[in-house]
């Protein structure tokens, strides 16, 4: 097998890993398993480099499937061209034999628990308010922002948008009976859960209250959102951590308040990007606090003055900001707040990460760390020169 071959399968690869991420599960080791193991039966039927733009890919989600319907039609642009006509059986029987050497049979079986857990919940949760399940763009944003990103400049975006602290970008969003409704959505799941005394599973390993929101039905319509609305955004602000392949989502809400999450530790996102919009209520307290954005192996590196930066929740207004910006939330000391989240991750700019060594320039330690490694050599290359001949004197 040449190289060649190698190489075709690698963006394969990641986007088999993000069809499955739908949790907090970024860690996996999708690498132990060789690349080599990707070949396609014969030159002609190997995977494509890049995706087919054009090709529309086909519902997976009513075949009983080992793997989440999603991946199917994420790696279907991927099929050789002769591939794509054939039918949907044929489609599957291609795809499942190159997705059983990528995920372990662990893995399987928790991508498995976790597509019963949804169908369990999508059979017997009744919606509240059905119109959430679909993305309206004049019910759900404010009109200055459809416009902005209608116009999709970056002088469109900065019109609306308020970059307060390096990183940190903040904008009126959703509209208040958005809103409401979604609160109302939310508070509908948690009396449902508590009357069908279902074991629900939480947003994150730090929140204790909350909701996944693709959970009970809301992950398509998420995935127009952040596809629609965030990307374009991402890309133009935060191109450098994948901001313009944002490929998927971990979407929920947090809840703040009395009895439930007090306040939140200092962290970083599992995501590349993260959107998070307050839904209300009332409440005091619940700031955001940011200390600068940091690399793995920087993350616990002191924070410098200007990196420091509070903000304040308002409902319906979002903070968009790089998942490795780290942060937390002070304790919400009256009423009740609740977030929504969307962590927006990238399976080709994780898929780069691991074979660039230098991929930290976000990072605020990398970068002071390069700048002062280029002070000390242009300290360096002057010494050298004053000792020898003077400047002018050799370029004559
Ligand atoms: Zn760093």
């Amino acid at each position: 097998m040449s190289s060649g071959d190698r190489r075709e399968a690698a963006p394969a690869a990641g986007e088999v890993k993000n069809g499955v991420v739908s949790g907090d599960l970024s860690q996996r080791q999708i690498q132990s398993e060789p690349a080599s193991g990707v070949v396609a039966p014969s030159q002609n039927q190997r995977l494509r480099l890049n995706p087919s733009k054009d090709h529309k890919p086909e519902s997976y989600d009513d075949m009983q499937l080992d793997f989440s319907p999603s991946i199917f039609s994420s790696l279907e642009r991927y099929l050789p061209p002769p591939m794509l006509g054939v039918n949907r059986e044929e489609k599957v029987k291609f795809m499942r034999e190159i997705l059983m050497k990528y995920l372990p049979q662990g893995e399987r079986t928790r991508v498995q628990r976790h597509r019963d857990y949804r169908q369990k919940i999508i059979t017997n949760y009744q919606p509240l308010h059905r119109e959430l399940y679909n993305l309206h763009i004049g019910n759900f944003f404010v009109p200055p922002f459809v416009k902005a990103i209608q116009d999709n400049t970056e002088e469109s975006f900065r019109s609306i948008i308020s970059e307060p602290s390096p990183g940190v970008f903040t904008f009126e969003m959703l509209q208040p009976r958005f809103c409401e409704l979604l609160l109302a959505e939310v508070e509908n799941f948690e009396k449902w859960v508590n009357e069908a005394k279902f074991r629900i599973m939480r947003p994150n390993t730090m929140n204790k209250y909350g909701a996944v929101l693709d959970d009970f039905g809301l992950e398509t319509m998420l995935d127009k959102l952040m596809e629609t609305y965030i990307r374009p955004l991402s890309k133009v602000f935060f191109a450098e951590v994948g901001g313009s392949t944002l490929d998927s989502h971990h979407g929920f809400v947090v809840e703040y308040g009395k009895d439930r999450d007090v306040d939140l530790g200092f962290h970083v996102d599992d995501s590349e990007v993260t959107l998070n919009v307050c839904l209300g209520k009332q409440f005091t307290g619940g700031e955001l606090f940011f200390r600068g954005t940091r690399c793995e192996k920087h993350v616990n590196t002191g924070s410098q003055t200007e990196e420091i930066f509070d903000y304040s929740h308002v409902p319906g207004r979002a903070v968009l900001h790089r998942g490795r910006h780290r942060h937390g939330a002070r304790a919400t000391t009256s009423g009740h707040r609740v977030n929504l989240l969307l962590w927006c991750r990238s399976s080709v700019f994780r898929e780069m990460k691991r074979y660039q060594k230098d991929f930290s320039s976000w990072c605020g330690e990398c970068f002071r760390e390069k700048k002062e490694r280029q002070r000390l050599s242009i300290a360096a290359t002057k010494s050298v020169k004053n000792s020898v001949l003077p400047m002018h004197t050799r370029t004559i």
